[in-house]
């Protein structure tokens, strides 16, 4: 039996390959890493995806890009505004897009701050506002944000982004309560170290990036970093109607790393 046929409709039970048929979901930084893989994942069970990133140029067959910026609200209201008329609604939004920030807060200048909040923070409220109109409307309709552990851990460094996740944690939350009456889910999925370009360029900043990347997979309770694969699948589970009970809730998809002690061997 193809995918096609064994589609039913959202939700029925045992078919996963076509779960998402008939639902638009858009996914922010859908270009690469975690998103890309999302947006891949949303696509092969059945939904029309709309990547929204800063370049949505040259994507894999079967997504469709809408260049957007999240630091813009006129950006993100054309784009959203393209994408409802491009799919005749929305009923997923992943909020995906965001970068890394390293250095102590001595290190961190104010314009660091304001260009990773506007990203990482403000960029999840821009395009949820964008979009809610037409979440409401839809019968299925789900938000996902990507949040980090580093919202709930202490990493060297990293006070900016966890500040900044902590702040995604927060705004799951309150969106998740403010909307659930409306029949709009928001939840959030916490990776760990996902093996993605953004992982990838971090690493380029030592002598030698193979021995960090060794070392980076040693310190996981699995031995090996998260794949992008893994957190879609939990990102496209929470966006899919099997997840209608689950709003304001944070899936860790770290490998253990929150929860479990491993002594060093
Ligand atoms: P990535 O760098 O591979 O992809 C990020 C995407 O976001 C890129 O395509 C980029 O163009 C896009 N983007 C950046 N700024 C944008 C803007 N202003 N407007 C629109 N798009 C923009 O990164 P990734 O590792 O796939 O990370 C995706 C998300 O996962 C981020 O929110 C990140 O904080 C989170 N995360 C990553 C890890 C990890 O270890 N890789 C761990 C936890 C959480």
């Amino acid at each position: 039996m193809s995918d096609a046929q064994n589609a039913g409709s959202p939700g029925s039970p045992g078919s996963p390959a076509g779960e998402l048929q008939g639902l638009t979901a858009i996914v922010t930084g859908g270009a690469s890493g975690i998103g890309l893989a999302t947006s891949l994942l949303l696509a092969s069970r059945g939904a029309r995806v709309a990547v929204l990133d800063l370049n949505a140029e040259g994507l894999p067959e079967g997504l469709t890009g809408f260049a957007a910026d999240v630091t813009s609200r006129e950006s993100v209201d054309a784009a959203v505004a393209a994408v409802a008329e491009w799919a005749g609604g929305i009923d997923i939004v992943v909020n995906n897009a965001g970068v890394s920030a390293i250095g102590t807060v001595e290190a961190n200048s104010d314009d660091d701050w304001r260009r990773v909040l506007d990203i990482n923070v403000i960029g999840v409220a821009r395009v949820s506002a964008a979009a809610l109109p037409w979440l409401r409307r839809s019968e299925h309709a789900a938000i996902v944000n990507t949040c980090s552990v580093s919202a709930n851990n202490g990493i060297p460094e990293r006070a900016l982004y966890s500040a900044s996740k902590g702040a995604v944690l927060a705004l799951t939350y309150g969106m998740a309560v403010d909307h659930v009456r409306e029949g709009v889910r928001v939840n959030c999925v916490r990776p760990g170290t996902v093996d993605t370009p953004f992982v990838s360029n971090y690493l380029k900043k030592y002598d030698d990036p193979v021995a960090e990347r060794a070392a980076l997979d040693a310190r996981q309770p699995t031995g090996r970093m998260v794949t992008p694969e893994e957190v879609a699948h939990a990102i496209a589970y929470l966006a899919s109607p099997a997840a209608s009970s689950t709003t304001g809730t944070a899936l860790d998809v770290d490998g253990g790393l929150t929860t479990l002690r491993i002594r060093p061997q």
